[in-house]
């Protein structure tokens, strides 16, 4: 179901201004996101990444006395526009939080969960997504034979792949990552990242981090902000390898943190 909005970014950001109270949180940024590929948000803490990812499904609008101006476009749609049907356009969008929150219920509901909710009842095809989306997240040789165990009871690692495969059962064609592995061993971390980079192909994927070393094994794509203004942005080996702005070059170098 494409067709003619193939040529439009999945995302695109136009003057996009973000102030929680006085504020001023993302200050006219415009950008793209390619789809297909991996767009990491780089920058220091408090910069405004969180938010300028948030801002792509409106999870933003949550914050008290946020004032946003500019547009979003979301497959050439403008979620901020007035009358915007906010639930359509979060279904699009999977998200992945620093620490995994799997539901408080079996690894095999949590995966059903989504599609139960949106109409999927049949226990054969319910089978079905659920160990096509485990396998997608990289859980399912380790999970297959304990399916109706808790998903409290596995590993912290664990826990954000299957976060991951409950995000993945809705079909959303974006995939929102807000440093999703910083809670996370370096094992359980790569295991993420190995992920990101197989379901690139499929989906479009924008993980926010402050790992510089993160960055530059997943990004195709890189959003550099400075206190809230967009340095700079392009090709991962341009921003990493000869960057435009004098900034862009301290902060990959490692000198501003
Ligand atoms: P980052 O993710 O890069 O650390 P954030 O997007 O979380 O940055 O924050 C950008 C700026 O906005 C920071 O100065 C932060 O204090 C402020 N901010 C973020 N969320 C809120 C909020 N809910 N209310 C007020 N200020 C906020
Ligand atoms: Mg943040």
């Amino acid at each position: 179901m494409r067709g003619a909005m193939d040529h439009d970014p999945p995302i695109r950001v136009k003057n996009l201004n973000i102030y929680y109270g006085r504020e001023h949180a993302l200050k006219n940024i415009s950008v793209d996101i390619p789809g297909r590929t991996i767009t990491a948000i780089i920058g220091p803490s408090g910069c405004g990444k969180t938010t300028l990812l948030k801002s792509f499904n409106r999870l933003v609008d949550l914050a008290d006395g946020v004032a946003v101006s500019g547009e979003v476009l979301v497959d050439g749609e403008n979620i901020y526009a007035p009358g915007v049907d906010v639930t359509r356009v979060r279904k699009k969008m999977g998200l992945l939080s620093q620490k995994p929150y799997p539901l408080p219920m079996s690894i095999y509901n949590n995966v059903a969960y989504g599609p139960r909710i949106h109409g999927t009842k049949k226990r054969g095809e319910l089978d079905r997504i659920v160990e096509r989306r485990l396998r997608e997240s990289g859980l399912w040789d380790e999970v297959r034979d304990r399916l109706h165990a808790p998903a409290s009871k596995l590993s912290l690692g664990q826990q954000q792949r299957l976060c991951l495969a409950r995000g993945l059962a809705v079909e959303p064609e974006i995939i929102l990552c807000d440093e999703p592995t910083s809670a996370l061993d370096p094992v359980s971390s790569r295991r993420i990242e190995e992920r990101f980079r197989e379901l690139k192909s499929s989906y479009t994927i924008v993980v926010v981090t402050h790992i510089l070393r993160q960055a530059k094994r997943l990004a195709d794509y890189v959003i550099f902000l400075y206190l809230g203004e967009l340095v700079e942005h392009g090709p991962a080996g341009k921003i990493f390898e000869e960057p435009e702005q004098a900034m862009t070059r301290e902060y990959v170098k490692g000198s501003i943190s």
